[in-house]
């Protein structure tokens, strides 16, 4: 049987920067992903700031697309907020974890694609994991002294599946993949768009986002999926195909992929961290925004301090992870809780005149103020929102008495 460090369940931003991290201080880390190839669940929008390539020291390679511009509709109004610089990439999910998977194997780790987990048991003090390759019955068994559970949102090791009822957030999106005529891609190259309101999605929001050679992702996303807080009359993809006939407008569309995703949210991120050696990292400890749904850049970053607790550990400079999930509330924590309170009042808001009045609120704000809010749940800007809302309220009302 062959023994590992780390044995890291999902090949997701998560885990792949964490078996790069671990790989690279010369642990022996098996990297295990379920999909035959990253081709194969390529479902995540990749939208992320600009500062993500630095933090996380990613090549150029692993964008799709770099924005200048950041574009906000809501059923009868928009607003462009424009900087001469990029302030925001589009990922290429695929190609990111494409690379963070080849680093791994460079520093001398392994990488085992169509492999997915089964179990794990204790065996002498050691862990044993099971493995499947995928489409056979062939199971094999590793040794390792950690297990990484960067299952996503599935939370496949250590909790044994998601969060449910009030514990949880959950969010459901849909994305094509399109190739479109040059002067479309021309208007939505150099921007990420947002839509908001019942025209276009109720109980959540539609997005495009351009990618290279001509490609856009158009995608939509519902919280709450199945619960109908406000009401909606269709699927999904009777909102997608509105808002590629409202902003396209063109029938010279290429659909190259579909995809999508459930996620779950654990309410204040309370889910299981650690139990002895096993951690969790990315979505599988609610690392995604609940407010936006952005979750690469939070994953990544739990993998890189998940990866420096292993270190530490196998070193022995501590004996348990206990203080994981501190670091970890260091970097979400609070922010995290002030945007589950701005989802549950975006997202449950029936009154489409009121979405608008976000939107009128929002006019208000810099392009910084709006990083601030969107990418950086920071507090003060969550506060601003909030105050340049309830004037855009009161003065839509004191506009209807007169
Ligand atoms: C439609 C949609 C759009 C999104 N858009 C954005 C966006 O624009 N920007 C952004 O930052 N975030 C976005 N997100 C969220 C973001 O993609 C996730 O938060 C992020 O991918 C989480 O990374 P992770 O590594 O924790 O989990 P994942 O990316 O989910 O990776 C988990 C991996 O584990 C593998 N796995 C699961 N079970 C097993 C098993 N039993 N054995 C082996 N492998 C297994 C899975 O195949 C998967 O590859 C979006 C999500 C969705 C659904």
């Amino acid at each position: 049987m062959q023994q590992y460090d780390a044995v890291i369940i999902g090949a997701g931003p998560a885990g792949g920067v964490c078996a790069r991290e671990l790989s690279a201080t010369g642990r022996k880390t098996l990297l295990v992903e379920r999909a035959k190839d990253f081709s194969a669940n390529d479902f995540s929008s990749g939208g992320s700031t600009l500062e993500a390539l630095k933090i996380f020291d990613l090549p150029k390679t692993v964008v799709g697309a770099f924005c200048k511009q950041i574009r906000i509709a809501s059923s009868d109004d928009q607003h462009l907020w424009q900087s001469d610089k990029p302030v925001a990439i589009v990922f290429s999910f695929q190609k990111l974890r494409t690379f963070l998977a080849d680093e791994t194997v460079k520093n001398g780790s392994e990488l085992r694609l169509g492999w997915s987990y089964q179990g794990h048991e204790k065996k002498n003090g050691i862990t044993v994991v099971a493995l499947k390759k995928a489409g056979t019955r062939v199971i094999e068994y590793f040794e390792t002294k950690i297990l990484v559970d960067a299952t996503g949102s599935d939370r496949k090791v250590l909790s044994g599946g998601p969060p449910r009822g009030q514990e949880a957030i959950v969010g459901r999106g849909i994305e094509f993949l399109l190739e479109v005529p040059e002067a479309v891609y021309r208007t939505h190259a150099d921007c990420l768009s947002f839509f908001i309101g019942q025209l276009w999605m109720p109980q959540g929001y539609a997005w495009i986002f351009p990618m290279e050679h001509f490609r856009l992702k158009v995608g939509v996303g519902r919280n709450y999926p199945d619960e109908q807080v406000v009401p909606y009359e269709k699927a999904f993809r009777f909102y997608l195909d509105r808002l590629m006939s409202k902003e396209l407008l063109t029938d010279k569309i290429k659909i190259l992929d579909q995809h999508g995703k459930t996620l779950s949210y654990t309410a204040h991120q309370r889910d299981l961290y650690w139990k002895k050696n096993i951690i969790a990292i990315g979505d599988a400890v609610s690392t995604v925004n609940p407010l936006t749904f952005e979750g690469i850049r939070h994953a990544m970053m739990s993998g890189r301090i998940a990866a420096a607790q292993v270190n530490a550990l196998l070193d022995n400079k501590i004996s348990h992870f206990r203080y994981y999930k501190s670091e970890m509330r260091r970097v979400s924590g609070l922010k995290w809780i002030v945007s589950e309170q701005l989802t549950r009042k975006i997202y449950r808001e029936a009154d489409d005149r009121k979405v608008n009045l976000m939107l009128v609120a929002l006019k208000s704000f810099s392009l910084e103020d709006l990083l601030d809010l969107v990418f950086y749940y920071r507090l003060k800007s969550a506060l601003k929102f909030y105050f340049a809302y309830t004037r855009a309220l009161v003065q839509s009302v004191l506009k209807k008495k007169t």
